[in-house]
């Protein structure tokens, strides 16, 4: 579904993206983990072409995407919900969801409010007034309205209590195994994203160093000692 060939991205002259090579199939949950400044998000930008690139391929269904705007990218069927999640604070949580695209219908907003129910409590109140967890899933329940094909989530754990990333990961997973959508995940919560994920691509300076089934790499003792903590 997704395929990144040999992507290298700079900020100026300085490389962030080394040579990527990364795919995505058609029902797959993916996970990109790594420390802090790996490359991550400007992996997730590149791809929406929120980021231009200096050299490589992106395809979505075999469509050439990396000379697209980002809208006509969107369009294809990528969302990404952004690590700071992209909310109008002073919107209610309704009007929001509805921002999701031109021709919301009730029985849309009302099966994203039966996935998340605490938003439908809430579908009055200001965006931002909710806390960090029912932002993370105002942010996802906007992302899901647009129907994407694949859904590139960034760091979407980051900053929230452990009970609340418990409940937003069993949401991803329910989303992945019961619709059947595609996932690109980027966190740096390894543990959490390689338990709900099929396969993990490990991600150091710019590089693709290690990639492999999620279920085997989570007993690699390399994989272990740098970034789980055992
Ligand atoms: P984090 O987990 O902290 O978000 P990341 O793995 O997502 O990290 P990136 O944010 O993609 O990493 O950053 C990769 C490298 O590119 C880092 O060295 C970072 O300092 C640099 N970088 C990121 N954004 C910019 C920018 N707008 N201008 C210049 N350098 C940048």
């Amino acid at each position: 579904m997704l395929e990144v060939k040999d992507l290298t991205v700079h900020y100026g002259p300085k490389p962030a993206l080394k040579n990527i090579n990364l795919t995505v199939h058609e029902g797959e949950f993916v996970c990109l983990i790594g420390s802090n400044g790996a490359g991550k998000t400007t992996l997730l930008r590149s791809i929406m072409g929120l980021k231009g690139i200096n050299s490589g391929e992106v395809y979505f269904f075999s469509k050439r995407i990396h000379t697209l705007p980002t809208e006509r990218t969107a369009k294809l069927g990528l969302t990404l919900v952004p690590e700071e999640r992209g909310l109008f604070p002073d919107m209610r949580v309704r009007e929001n969801l509805v921002l999701a695209k031109v021709d919301v219908t009730g029985s849309e907003l009302n099966r994203v409010f039966d996935i998340f129910p605490a938003l439908k409590k809430k579908s009055h109140m200001k965006a931002g007034s909710l806390s960090g967890g029912e932002q993370q899933m105002l942010a996802v329940a906007r992302a899901i309205l647009s129907k994407p094909k694949l859904l590139l989530l960034d760091e979407p754990s980051l900053g929230l209590a452990p009970l609340i990333v418990d409940a937003l990961f069993e949401v991803i997973t329910m989303l992945h195994k019961q619709e059947g959508l595609t996932i690109l995940l980027v966190e740096q919560n390894a543990h959490r994203a390689m338990e709900v994920s099929e396969t993990t691509y490990v991600m150091e300076n710019g590089r693709i160093t290690t990639s492999g089934l999620s279920s085997e790499l989570l007993d690699d003792p390399r994989i272990q000692s740098a970034y789980l903590g055992i």
